[in-house]
């Protein structure tokens, strides 16, 4: 039988390679652990295994973990990965690490708001919609630079970079295009100052070109915790 253990080595493994093969240090690629629909005994099983970041989509179900999950909070890096409603920026903010979700400047204000004090600043990166895809989450390419600079303003949060999911593509090349549009837009922030250092591309089907178009972070789910059940 093939463990999480297992399963997550093969992934770092994969990352290795990618990085190898595009002479890129493996240590400049992490690795965030995307633990949705799973139960707080995998995520513990990957912990137990060396995993310290893990990204979740919905916001009941990621707070539920991270208060189950409360013996580890030192040590664990809760990551925020899916569309964020205004409604839910208090508990966002007061329990998690990192938002990769954000496409308006509404929900980043909330977000800095509701920060509690005495908690370390949000770190944030912007979902920009590289393809225009039926995926409709995310700003515009050419609407970034303006929202990055006003959530860059903002004092409990940091922005840390940008995320991208786009549809899928056959192929590395194809996939490797699509990412390459985010790696653009991300020189071109910080070639305009904005201090970013985090790229939030790949997923399992997809890492390779990922690595190849420069991501900092993989978010990756399948590979590590198998098929995904929604009820
Ligand atoms: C589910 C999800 C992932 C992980 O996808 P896999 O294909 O299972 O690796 C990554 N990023 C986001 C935003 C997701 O929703």
């Amino acid at each position: 039988m093939t463990t999480i253990g297992d399963k997550l080595q093969q992934v770092r493994t994969r990352i290795e390679k990618a990085c190898a093969a595009c002479g890129r240090d493996a240590a400049s690629v992490r690795l965030l652990a995307v633990s949705k629909t799973f139960p707080e005994a995998a995520l513990r099983e990957a912990h137990a295994a060396g995993q310290t970041a893990f990204g979740e989509n919905y916001v009941q179900e990621g707070v539920a973990k991270i208060q189950a999950m409360a013996d580890l909070r030192g040590q664990i890096e809760w990551h925020c990965i899916g569309p964020l409603q205004s409604n839910k920026t208090r508990v966002v903010a007061e329990h998690f690490d990192w938002v990769h979700s954000i496409d308006r400047l509404k929900i980043a204000q909330r977000l800095s708001e509701q920060r509690p004090a005495g908690m370390a600043p949000l770190q944030l990166c912007l979902q920009v919609n590289v393809d225009a895809g039926q995926n409709k989450s995310g700003v515009a390419p050419a609407e970034a630079l303006a929202l990055a600079r006003q959530v860059a303003e903002l004092p409990n949060v940091k922005l840390r970079g940008l995320m991208a999911i786009p549809e899928p593509a056959e192929g590395f090349e194809a996939q490797r295009e699509l990412f390459l549009r985010a790696t653009a837009l991300f020189d071109e922030m910080k070639a305009a100052g904005l201090p970013l250092d985090v790229l939030s591309l790949g997923m399992s089907a997809d890492l390779e070109a990922a690595v190849a178009a420069g991501s900092t972070m993989v978010r990756i789910g399948t590979a590590i915790f198998g098929g995904r059940t929604y009820l």
